[in-house]
């Protein structure tokens, strides 16, 4: 199988140039079971540079499962994912590679508590990219600055709020220079002070024309920053188009009832 797979990735490789007006993001049927249940069934979608693509649908319906199939945290079954004209998805094609072009950021914050907010940051730039400690310690206050935490460089997690920790975690993902952010639920374990000062930073990447794919139940969020909202429920998309549409005049009753439900 691995055979045949790598020969039809060196064909498409051989047809396919990708540029700078190709979807960055593409993913192509998609299909993951946990046991017999089936959790992804056919996803299709591209997201293109500098798009935002805001992922909503009701808890179950495989949101975070797609997000991990993007950055190899979770292998497909079938289908594949390609970033550019590299195809996330085959054997062959090294899961650290893929993670340092597309960046995650999770509901639970997962900082090392005994590393500084610096360190944190630093640590995947020494090892991965290989920074001498010097172009590490720069690169990491630059990135911290960026999501507004200049003066907590110093500071261990258990000093930081919530919303602190969050950011240092969206610095440190920053810091790989990835073409793709990921962004899961990152605001719903936060109280909704803590909660907008993350979701300034993400709207600094929207602005900056970061291409983002974003869970999320902020529908400020949704409505102000997203290029497309994507509605999943029970492993298929439901709806997908800008945000006035899902909104205002969704086209599936599925997709009204479900922002119904959320107002
Ligand atoms: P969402 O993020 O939309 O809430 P998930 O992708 O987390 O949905 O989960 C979709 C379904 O897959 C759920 O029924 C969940 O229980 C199941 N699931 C997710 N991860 C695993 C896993 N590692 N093992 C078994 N089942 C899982
Ligand atoms: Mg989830």
């Amino acid at each position: 199988e691995t055979t045949e797979r790598t020969d039809r990735e060196r064909s498409a490789d051989s047809s396919a140039s990708a540029t700078e007006t190709d979807p960055l993001l593409r993913i192509e049927d998609v299909w993951k079971s946990y046991g017999d249940e089936e959790v992804l069934r056919g996803i299709d979608l591209e997201v293109d540079r500098g798009d935002v693509e805001v992922l909503v649908g009701p808890s179950g319906s495989g949101k975070s499962t797609m997000l991990r199939c993007i950055n190899r945290l979770t292998e497909v079954d079938s289908g594949h994912i390609y970033l550019d004209d590299l195809d996330v998805t085959a054997a062959d094609t090294n899961p650290d590679a893929v993670r340092q072009q597309i960046g995650m950021v999770f509901q639970d914050i997962n900082l090392f508590a005994h590393l500084t907010a610096r360190k944190n940051v630093t640590l995947g730039l020494r090892k991965v990219r290989g920074f001498s400690k010097e172009q590490a310690r720069q690169r990491a206050d630059s990135e911290l600055e960026r999501v507004g935490l200049a003066d907590q460089a110093d500071s261990y997690p258990a000093q930081l709020s919530g919303g602190q920790k969050q950011r240092v975690g969206i610095a440190r993902a920053l810091a790989m220079d990835p073409e793709v952010m990921l962004f899961d639920e990152p605001t719903s374990a936060l109280d909704p002070e803590l909660s907008n000062e993350v979701l300034e930073v993400m709207q600094g990447l929207v602005a900056e024309g970061m291409t983002m794919v974003v869970v999320t139940h902020e529908m400020r969020f949704a409505r102000g920053g997203a290029s497309r909202i994507t509605f999943l429920a029970e492993g298929e998309i439901v709806e997908r188009g800008p945000p006035e549409q899902l909104f205002e005049n969704p086209t599936h009753e599925r997709t009204a009832q479900f922002f119904e439900s959320i107002r």
